[in-house]
């Protein structure tokens, strides 16, 4: 039976890819003097995110709930950004719990506040299923987790650029693009939790705007993470048959998602806010016929 926590979940390992993509190579210094946070940073999604902001001149806390796991994380980032000048820290932090939240917080505010945070920890269960059988424990551990985490990150973050008087901060909470549009694969508590990441970020967007706080939400579509392989399994035709659905024909990676993320924490989406920020290659926007995507393979 799938374990009610996230625990076993996240000894997995994930390798990085940062350092084999050419259009990574450069470090243009673009969250010079910025501190970061970074939730579910020993994930996928996490770890590739907190290699880019550090290469890119932030500090960076890296928190997970898992801290083995965290330390994998932590050497895999020293193993890429060999030549780092900036802090590199992990902290283990469960983000259903606020009292974690708010003591990360507090240690990145003895740096001199916070002015990046990623909530982008968030679980999948494998018992979540369709209306009848989600078994209610799983709907509210993926509403504690996924849900009810950002609010927490979002909550203590905009505390400490209140007192810290930032006036440019960044908030970028991982929603899904099952947040966007349906998905056939019943995982109710999962879609919810996601599409409810969408409209409080959106609500967290209005009310801290004049603040110069921002508030945008990234939507991944399938990628290649631990988090997919524990849903997909070894069943390399049940992963070719969602691959095709894809117009590239094939999932994402995490690195083209840090890239969005790394966008959305600088400066340079100074007037991007409230947005639901798509990274799905196009899935999104494809119709699919019973007999594969328009954009399948060429006849
Ligand atoms: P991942 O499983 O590699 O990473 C998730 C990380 O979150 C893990 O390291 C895990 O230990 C951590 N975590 C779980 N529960 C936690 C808790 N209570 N407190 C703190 N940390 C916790 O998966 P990923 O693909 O990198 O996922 C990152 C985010 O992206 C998630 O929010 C996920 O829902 C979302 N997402 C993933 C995909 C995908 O296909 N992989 C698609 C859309 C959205």
């Amino acid at each position: 039976a799938a374990s009610d926590t996230c625990s076993d979940h996240s000894y997995r390992s994930y390798t990085p890819s940062t350092s084999t993509l050419p259009f990574c190579r450069f470090n243009m210094g673009r969250l010079e003097g910025k501190n970061a946070i970074v939730t579910g940073a020993a994930g996928g999604i996490g770890l590739e995110t907190s290699i880019l902001f550090a290469r890119e001149g932030a500090n960076v806390l890296l928190s997970d709930i898992s801290e083995p796991a965290l330390e994998r994380a932590l050497a895999k980032v020293h193993e890429v950004v060999p030549d780092a000048k900036v802090k590199i820290e992990t902290r283990k932090c469960d983000v259903s719990k606020e009292s974690d939240i708010e003591a990360m917080v507090a240690h990145v505010d003895s740096w001199g506040g916070l002015d990046i945070i990623f909530n982008n920890a968030g679980i999948m269960h494998a018992d979540d299923d369709d209306a009848v059988n989600t078994p209610e424990k799983i709907w509210d551990l993926t509403q504690a987790i996924n849900v009810k985490g950002v609010w927490f990150g979002s909550k203590h973050a905009v505390l400490s650029f209140r007192k810290h008087g930032k006036t440019k901060a960044s908030v970028i909470n991982t929603a899904s693009v099952v947040g966007l549009v349906g998905s056939a694969t019943p995982q109710l508590a999962y879609t919810a939790s996601k599409g409810a990441v969408l409209a409080l970020t959106r609500e967290l967007a209005m009310v801290h705007a004049r603040e110069g706080f921002r508030f945008n939400s990234l939507c991944p579509a399938p990628l290649n993470t631990p988090l997919l392989q524990d849903w997909l399994g070894d069943d390399v035709e049940k992963r070719h048959r969602r691959e095709v659905h894809f117009p590239s024909g094939r999932f994402g990676e995490a690195i083209e998602q840090a890239q969005a993320v790394l966008f959305l924490a600088s400066d340079e989406s100074s007037f991007v806010n409230g947005s639901d920020f798509v990274v799905d290659g196009g899935m999104t926007k494809c119709y699919t016929t019973p007999t594969g995507p328009p954009t399948a393979a060429p006849r």
